[in-house]
């Protein structure tokens, strides 16, 4: 990435966190309406149709010791679902990575969740035709947060598998990153109530989908496979198959089913929040041995290791 050459419209050199209330805001930078806010300012109007209709898309990258990790796998990402929900930006790919970079940098943090937003917006006239819309871009970088805490990762994470439908790819396509969540939150209080730590959703065969934030991995006789149908293709997903490319191990997309999931010999879901992370137990059975399995291991030290390979980073520019 080339060093940011613009200053945007109201980009403060600092910015003044005095008074926020720690409790609600983490500490971190936003930018929406050209200028560059602490995250207790950013807020948006409530007739955003991106908050009335969940008509928005967005992405999430992670910082990582000073880089970004895959940052042009997330703006592809990112840009073709703006493009395909016919939404349009004032910023070009270009100026995102700058706000983007600004947001981190201005912030301070050297790990950081770093968010992209394109919501619908609202017409100024109210409107109830979305081609009179004006599309919104809002931009922030928090600290780094992990689906799997510290615990979690060394133990493996206890799973639920839900009656939760993920919303059909018919209905909504899941490769434009969205926040219809509900089945996921629905399925997330399936696990509470069931003393799980996290859940799993079936897509509409009944097969296994994904997580509240993840996909899944399982790893039977040393061949992994993750579903094919109905999820998100997330990029941490990705990475796990250019992993296996460079590893010599034999990965497949494919259908799983609930019985093969909890007969796999390794599980682990992937994120951006948090990468790869172990699943030792799926409703309060052990998988495999119980305990977090090889070829997870090898694969979370190598994804953590790629993230000093500069093909994969992006540094960010904090002067
Ligand atoms: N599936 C869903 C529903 C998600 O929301 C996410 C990330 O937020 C993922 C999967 C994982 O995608 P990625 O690896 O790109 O973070």
């Amino acid at each position: 990435m080339t060093a940011p050459t613009t200053q945007l419209p109201g980009a403060p050199s600092t910015v003044d966190e005095h008074h926020i209330d720690r409790r609600r805001y983490p500490h971190g930078v936003a930018f929406m309406d050209g200028q560059y806010l602490p995250m207790s300012e950013a807020k948006i109007s409530v007739l955003d149709w991106g908050f009335l209709h969940s008509d928005a898309t967005y992405d999430t990258v992670h910082v990582w010791n000073g880089s970004f990790f895959r940052l042009d796998l997330h703006l592809d990402r990112f840009l073709g679902g703006v493009q395909r929900l016919r939404m349009k930006l004032p910023y070009d790919r270009e100026e995102i990575t700058t706000i983007l970079n600004n947001c981190v940098a201005l912030s301070g943090h050297k790990s950081a969740y770093v968010e992209m937003i394109s919501t619908r917006g609202s017409s100024p006239t109210f409107s109830r035709d979305p081609r009179q819309a004006e599309n919104r871009f809002i931009a922030f970088a928090i600290p780094f947060g992990s689906v799997a805490n510290k615990e979690q990762l060394e133990r493996g994470l206890h799973v639920a598998i839900s009656n939760m439908v993920r919303i059909p790819p018919k209905s909504v396509d899941p490769a434009i990153k969205n926040y219809h969540w509900l089945d996921l939150v629905n399925g997330l209080f399936d696990a509470y109530d069931k003393g799980a730590e996290t859940a799993l959703i079936v897509d509409t065969n009944g097969h296994i989908a994904e997580g509240p934030g993840f996909n899944v991995f399982l790893v039977k006789n040393g061949t992994l496979r993750t579903p094919a149908f109905g999820v998100l293709p997330g990029i941490t997903r990705r990475t796990v198959f250019d992993l296996c490319a460079e590893t010599g191990l034999s990965v497949a997309a494919a259908d799983i089913s609930r019985s093969e999931i909890k007969a796999a010999d390794e599980v682990f879901i992937t994120s951006t929040a948090g990468g790869i992370m172990p699943v030792t137990r799926i409703d309060g059975a052990a998988i495999g041995k119980g305990d977090v399995g090889s070829v997870t291991r090898c694969l979370m030290d190598l994804y953590w290791r790629k993230h000093d390979d500069p093909a994969w980073s992006t540094a960010v520019i904090y002067s």
